[in-house]
């Protein structure tokens, strides 16, 4: 029977990047897929700024220091013989094994959820499929979840002249990313754009005979799918995923709400058995509870630190602090750490700060307006988590907060941050975003207010 050292099941952003780490050593890679993919620029391919070929990524990530790739999916684990059986027939024998399957869409079983057109939205199939149906002349979409993945669907679709109407029982856009009261000009971005945006509400029923020909919302409104000539229309789950989890249900391996329950070394509860990546249940690295962190930047630094333990290091997950960005219309959104909203209902009393700069000198031409929420635990002055939203880039500032939330920096620490200054980058020496809204925290900490 075949054997490996190492066996990794899933070829995503976890599973390359132990091919990358591991090559020396005896590793293999399983995945189904015939090339892996970048799904973060799936809506850029719908919306045609680049072609489906330039998201693909070449086997030679695995492949080029030594790992073996294996296209084949595992059909069977047998922990007792440390076994693999595989679709096609094969079996593999394994030294250790690590689980790096991912994630899938969560559609919720509305009636109607299995009419054709209805579907969620992670991989190259969805895709093709969407971009199929968009070339046929799709006329309406309706997207539920107006989280960054499904605005990021709804805008390609309305670059492409379709109708959108993005759903969400939220009070407002991007509610795991940013707070309702710094939602606001994104929502005005794509309002301006044609896009329909239904918030608080919940989708209760699609109906078609055998296609999506209309979704039915909770208020008793009916939002039509059908075109011209009769052609019905698409809706896309992008309500959050969950991990894909199948290849243990019903083994020894421990699972949680959210995926393989691990330690901060990556193991499960069965010896040689480690998991890595969306497929995990894992807990904040701030409140230290379950959350969810189904992100290709914890996917990495999460088979990083399994990659490095296997090199002999002693290295430990922190948890997540699902530090994350997107973009409206012309506007750059990060957010890290908890929101306000996130850290109320975690049971935090807060402080909220605010500032605002321009992203150059404002006498230079092209200096655009830069915003900053920060939350700050009142009882301990922590930084707990911070929003900005800019018409420029805004990642190395969500990064440098998220720097700061790890290592558990006070508000007192950030509005003493030391900074540069340069006309085409930043706002005059006179001020920075971070120390300023660091500065608002701090009057308010020397002024008590009162509980919100
Ligand atoms: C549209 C979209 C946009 C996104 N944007 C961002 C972003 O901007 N930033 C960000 O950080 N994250 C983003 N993400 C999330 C990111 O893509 C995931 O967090 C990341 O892919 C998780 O990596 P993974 O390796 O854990 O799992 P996956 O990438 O899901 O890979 C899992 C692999 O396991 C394989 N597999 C599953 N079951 C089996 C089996 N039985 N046998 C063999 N192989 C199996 C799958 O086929 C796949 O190859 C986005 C996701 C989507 C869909």
């Amino acid at each position: 029977m075949n054997r490996h050292d190492i066996m990794v099941i899933g070829g995503g952003p976890a599973g390359i990047t132990l091919a990358k780490m591991l090559g020396k050593m005896d590793i293999a890679i399983i995945r189904p897929e015939k090339a892996s993919m970048i799904y973060c620029a799936m809506p850029y391919v719908i919306e045609g700024l680049i072609t489906h070929e330039d998201t693909l990524k070449s086997d030679g990530l695995v492949t080029d220091n030594g790992a073996v790739l294996i296209r084949d999916a595992v059909e069977h684990i047998d922990f007792d013989e440390k076994i693999l059986r595989m679709t096609s027939g094969d079996a593999y024998e394994y030294g250790k094994l690590v689980i790096a399957s991912g994630a899938v869409p969560f559609t919720p079983p509305v009636p109607g959820h299995e009419l054709i057109g209805v579907m969620g939205f992670k991989t190259e199939n969805d895709m093709n499929a969407i971009i199929r149906m968009v070339d046929d002349g799709l006329t309406r979409a309706v997207i539920v979840g107006a989280g960054a993945i499904g605005i990021e669907l709804a805008q390609a679709l309305k670059d492409r002249d379709v109708d959108v109407h993005l759903v969400d029982m939220a009070n407002s856009i991007l509610p795991n990313l940013i707070d309702e009261n710094m939602s606001e000009q994104a929502y005005r971005e794509l309002e301006e754009s044609g896009m329909n945006i239904h918030l608080k509400v919940k989708v209760t029923e699609i109906r078609g005979d055998r296609e999506a020909e209309g979704v039915i919302l909770d208020t008793g409104e009916v939002i039509d799918l059908t075109g011209p000539e009769g052609k019905s229309g698409l809706v896309v789950f992008a309500a959050g995923t969950r991990p894909e989890i199948s290849l243990v249900e019903n083994s020894p391996v421990q699972v949680g709400r959210d995926g393989i329950i691990v330690n901060d070394r990556m193991e499960t509860n069965l010896p040689d058995v480690y998991a890595v990546g969306d497929c995990v249940q894992f807990h904040s690295g701030i409140t230290g509870e379950t959350t969810s962190g189904k992100l290709a930047t914890n996917a990495v630094p999460m088979a990083k630190i399994l990659g490095f333990i296997f090199l002999g290091q002693d290295r430990h997950y922190p948890g997540f602090y699902n530090g994350a960005a997107t973009k409206v219309g012309h506007l750059f959104i990060g957010g890290t750490g908890l929101t306000e909203s996130a850290a109320v209902k975690a049971g935090y009393e807060v402080f909220t700060g605010y500032s605002a700069v321009t992203t150059k000198f404002p006498i230079i031409p092209g200096a655009k307006k830069k915003q900053m929420k920060l939350v700050v635990d009142r009882a301990t002055h922590r930084v707990l988590g911070a929003q900005i939203v800019s018409e420029e880039p805004v990642i190395g500032c969500i990064d440098l907060i998220t720097f700061a939330i790890q290592n558990e920096s006070t508000v007192e620490d950030l509005s003493g941050l030391s900074y540069a200054s340069q006309p085409h980058q930043s706002f005059y020496p006179a001020a920075n975003l971070i120390v300023l809204a660091a500065e608002d925290i701090r009057k308010k900490i020397s002024v008590p207010q009162p509980v919100a």
